[in-house]
């Protein structure tokens, strides 16, 4: 079962179970004899190491509660694994598989001494596919003189090798560091309940939005009053378009206007931030036929805070003409350039002119936002981009970008390790490749830059 992927909190004064939360969970893979059980002793902390002389001895793997600078985590040691009739690679391709499908991080332990061998070379090919972060350790380099060898295993294909000495303890340290850093924020989530795909309505007073709900609503005559195994906020609304049903959230707010003339904007920016909390995905509304205002770049910016993906609807298309699309075109590039990114639809919410376009929007907006690039194919890329573009020089030195991992989806986020500061010039024509590369359409990208000293 997955008892082990929950790890049970402390007993409060009173015996009540104060935290119950689960805990990332870090798998630790390779073959046998590479350290893999010293590198767990190492982690807890244990100097009585249970490790084994003798190679196939059979251990039962193991779950044990770890913490590192304040932050609790469970790590596995895949080390009982003992290749069957099968033999070893299909052996450690299947530990390999395992960890991908319940780890949140994965360390590959190779010995650093021997370099890679077929069976690390079949594992990283397994590897290589893991949506979760890899990060690959050359374990048994004792000292800095052997250092040097474990360049060779880049030809893993699985980013910087990170050189460690599990029995020794040599950059053990730095090696937690980076694990942490990998995990996600929050602990994996439970798997999708396969529910509806949850939408935010937002933008000023008088653009549309309750317009647009009713065509939506009305159009297909589909609002879906229940769908098998969902439950559905009495607030939020399903309704179905192009074959999906889609939960609009909060339109007893949107349908219940607030025509106070003070406090009118107020509660309409609360109600915009209560939204955006419950939805995965927003649909801002701008009035096509009037100047972009300040009060939609308000709008704008909460949508941004909030890290969901985006699609932007110009609505009254039919009061636009020649003159205000070239003027339109004008303040697109003057305010809307912080968001490139965004799916833009031009419909009328009284027509209903294309407002069908917005369900291609929406759902590759969403793909955007739950994609996950993995950690093999983000460094074999960044490789080639730093390589033809290095970071400009800081201070006479040149920062190295060691490796890449995208720790969380939904927004996507990537942290980037580094040996210096990156500015912000060079992280946007980052991010600017990285979009190209990948397709992030909709969504917003978060890259985080961690420096180690
Ligand atoms: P596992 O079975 O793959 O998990 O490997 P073990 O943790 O049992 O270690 C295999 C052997 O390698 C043992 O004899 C360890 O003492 C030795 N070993 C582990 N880590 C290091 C290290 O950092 N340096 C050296 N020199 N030996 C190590
Ligand atoms: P809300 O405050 O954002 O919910 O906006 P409403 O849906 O109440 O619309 C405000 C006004 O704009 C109403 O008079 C609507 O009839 C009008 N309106 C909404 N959508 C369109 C459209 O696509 N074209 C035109 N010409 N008028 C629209």
């Amino acid at each position: 079962n997955d008892e082990s992927d929950w790890e049970l909190g402390d007993l409060g004064a009173d015996g009540q179970l104060i935290d119950a939360t689960p805990v990332p969970v870090v798998a630790i893979v390779g073959r046998p004899n590479v350290g893999k059980s010293t590198l767990v002793n190492r982690i807890l902390g244990r100097r009585e190491a249970v490790v084994e002389d003798i190679p196939g001895v059979t251990r039962d793997r193991v779950s044990y509660a770890a913490s590192w600078s304040g932050r609790r985590f469970t790590v596995v040691d895949t080390g009982g694994w003992e290749p069957d009739a099968k033999g070893l690679q299909q052996a450690v391709a299947t530990q390999a598989e395992y960890a991908m499908q319940t780890a949140d991080a994965i360390v590959l332990v190779v010995d650093g001494t021997v370099g890679a061998t077929s069976t690390d070379e079949a594992v990283a090919r397994v590897l290589r596919r893991s949506k979760t972060p890899v990060v690959l350790v050359a374990n048994k380099i004792d000292s800095e003189r052997a250092e040097a060898d474990v360049a060779t295993l880049w030809s893993l294909g699985l980013g910087e090798p990170f050189p460690v000495s599990a029995a020794h303890g040599r950059g053990a340290g730095d090696l937690l560091d980076v694990i942490l850093n990998m995990l996600p924020s929050t602990p994996r989530e439970a798997p999708a309940l396969g529910g509806p795909r949850r939408v935010a309505l937002v933008g000023k007073p008088n653009v549309g939005k309750s317009s647009l709900l009713n065509k939506l609503a009305g159009a297909e005559r589909s609002v879906v009053d229940n769908v098998a195994g969902t439950t559905v906020d009495p607030v939020d609304e399903l309704i179905e378009l192009g074959g999906e049903t889609w939960q609009f959230v909060d339109t007893a707010g949107l349908r219940r206007k607030v025509r106070t003339a003070s406090g009118h904007e107020y509660y309409a920016s609360l109600r915009t931030r209560a939204a955006l909390d419950a939805a995965e995905v927003a649909i801002l509304l701008i009035d096509a036929s009037e100047p972009i205002t300040e009060q939609d770049l308000r709008v704008l910016s909460m949508i941004i805070e909030s890290g969901r993906a985006l699609v932007i609807a110009f609505n009254k298309w039919d009061l636009v003409d020649e003159d205000r699309r070239y003027q339109l075109d004008k303040e697109i590039d003057r305010d809307l350039a912080r968001v490139p990114w965004a799916r833009r639809v031009n419909i009328s919410a009284s027509t209903g002119r294309a407002v069908q376009k917005l369900v291609p929007a929406l759902d590759g907006a969403l793909e955007s936002w739950d994609k996950r690039i993995p950690t093999g194919r983000l460094n074999n890329w960044l490789k080639e981009v730093i390589a033809a573009t290095p970071p400009p020089l800081r201070g006479g030195r040149q920062p190295r970008v060691m490796f890449a991992t995208q720790a969380a989806t939904r927004p996507p986020t990537f942290v980037l390790f580094t040996t210096g500061f990156l500015e912000a010039g060079y992280r946007r024509f980052l991010e600017r490749r990285l979009r190209e590369e990948f397709n992030f359409d909709g969504s917003p990208v978060r890259i985080n830059v961690r420096v180690r000293d």
